[in-house]
């Protein structure tokens, strides 16, 4: 492309958006074009910031004319290179946080219809205060937006009682690759009028059209929230606690979190701060988490009934129950700094899979031998959304060996890991999405056949190709 085109399209693009929202200057572009753990940093044409859904559609239209590829981007939180543009720097990264409107709330209906641009954490908030509540809860939370979550099918703390982002939303709103509006911003619980497109934009993670709107669903605010941290012997009994836990507390139960006796170590070792909650050590935890509708003490007495049978059948060795909001916000703050103690132990080899419940303790256990036989003293640092299926399966160097050195291993461990994983009935991407991280390894591990009906959507749907490429397929 000449030089004068470039200067041409920039030019239309300020036309749409106004001069101030198109950045161009490396200093201003710079971050926006770097993945949030830093692995990665792409080339942009320019990057774009429009405020409402008419600018996007304006912008898209002008991309399409000039076969521009679009990367559309939210947060910028996303953890597999799907917000960022490839080095060629042909694309136009088009930024959706300027939409960050809340258009409505119907207390009724319960729902919150809301631009793609707003912040996770604000929606939460315009829901809390009208007593209700949006579910949708995950670490980065006062960062990513609805868009990306809708686009990653986001999972989090509440998938296990209100499911993944797909669950929440009734209705979107999305500029087609074509630049053309399509309003499905309709708040209905029952809609059978043919094929769901809803369903194919979310999760799509910009490959077939921008989310600018969606209309998401609002729940009753619980009067408490119950929070306790159980000492376990293996991944077994974590899973025959979350059956007692289940059976006992029925859909109270709102989170059901494991974590390793290392990811403990790790956390403390690098937030001394944190309290310790119990004098002994276990081989696993389990975080439980339960939400009453009637009153705190309802919510303790249920937790401590199925904690107390967890005991009394040998499946806890010991527990502490939150006795204060504090209290339970400390026994969170344990599993968010996980990552953060990986990242400041060093890099490691991270995977993020889902397995049939039933599966997860076996298949722990098998991948654990198959590593340990082919690196022995390998750190597995496993911790993860147990209730969901969903495991952060993420390997560390053994004793003695650089970090940066064992990165090199990040293909073969990866195929003991995913081959494990697809061996066990699992999937390679639980809740993070495919991006251009796990492009290669989804045409691995994808049947042919879903392949083949994944690329035919994309190619009705986006025929010239510039939505996001290089990303899922
Ligand atoms: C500390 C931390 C904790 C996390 N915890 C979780 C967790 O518990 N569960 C979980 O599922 N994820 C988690 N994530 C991953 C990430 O936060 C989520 O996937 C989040 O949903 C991404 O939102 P975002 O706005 O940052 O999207 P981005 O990173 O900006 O984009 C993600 C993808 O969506 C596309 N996209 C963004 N906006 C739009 C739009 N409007 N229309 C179409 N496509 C769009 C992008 O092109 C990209 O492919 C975590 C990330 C971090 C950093």
């Amino acid at each position: 492309m000449t030089d004068g085109f470039i200067a041409n399209f920039i030019d239309d693009c300020r036309a749409i958006v106004g001069a101030a929202h198109v950045l161009t200057d490396p200093v201003d572009t710079a971050p926006y074009l770097t993945d949030w753990r830093g692995r990665f940093t792409g080339r942009a044409r320019a990057v774009v910031s429009p405020a409402s859904t008419v600018e996007v559609a304006a912008l898209v239209r002008l991309c399409a004319q000039h076969r521009v590829p679009v990367v559309p981007q939210g947060g910028r939180t996303g953890l597999v290179l799907g917000s960022v543009p490839d080095d060629s720097g042909t694309a136009l990264l088009l930024s959706l946080r300027r939409l960050n409107r809340v258009r409505a709330l119907d207390a009724v209906n319960r729902t919150i219809t809301v631009d793609a641009g707003c912040i996770l954490q604000h929606v939460q908030e315009a829901a809390a205060a009208e007593n209700m509540l949006f579910p949708l809860s995950l670490a980065a939370e006062g960062s990513c937006t609805i868009g990306g979550n809708l686009a990653t099918n986001a999972g989090g703390t509440g998938v296990l009682r209100y499911g993944n982002t797909r669950e929440l939303c009734l209705g979107l709103e999305v500029v087609t690759a074509q630049g053309e509006v399509w309003d499905g911003l309709r708040g209905l619980r029952k809609d059978n009028t043919g094929y769901d497109l809803r369903d194919l934009y979310i999760g799509a993670e910009g490959t077939l059209g921008i989310i600018t709107g969606a209309v998401l669903k609002l729940f009753p605010q619980p009067k408490a929230s119950i929070t306790a941290l159980v000492g376990l012997c293996s991944p077994g009994d974590a899973l025959q606690l979350l059956q007692l836990a289940e059976s006992h507390c029925g859909p109270t139960l709102t989170g059901y979190e494991l974590m390793s006796d290392v990811c403990l170590r790790l956390v403390a070792t690098h937030f001394p701060a944190l309290p310790q909650p119990f004098p002994g050590r276990y081989p696993e935890y389990a975080l439980l988490e339960l939400s009453s509708h009637e009153s705190e003490r309802h919510g303790v007495a249920l937790l401590e009934g199925a904690i107390e049978r967890a005991l009394e059948a040998g499946i806890a060795q010991d527990a502490v129950v939150a006795t204060s909001i504090a209290q339970s916000r400390a026994l969170w703050a344990i599993r968010e700094h996980i990552p953060l103690a990986q990242a400041a132990a060093g890099k490691n080899i991270k995977h993020d899979v889902s397995l049939p419940v039933s599966r997860i303790a076996d298949f722990i256990d098998a991948t654990d031998a198959l590593l340990a036989a082919a690196y022995p003293g390998v750190q597995v640092v496993c911790f993860g959304h147990l209730g969901d299926g969903n495991l952060h399966y993420n390997i560390a160097p053994p004793e003695g060996i650089a970090h940066d050195d064992f990165l090199a291993e990040q293909a073969p461990v990866n195929r003991i890991v995913h081959d494990s994983v697809a061996a066990f009935g699992g999937s390679i991407s639980a809740e993070h999405g495919v991006g251009a991280l796990k492009r290669d390894e989804l045409a691995r591990y994808k049947p042919r056949v879903e392949l083949d009906l994944m690329r035919a959507l994309k190619a009705a749907l986006d025929p010239l190709g510039i939505m996001n490429p290089g990303k899922i397929l």
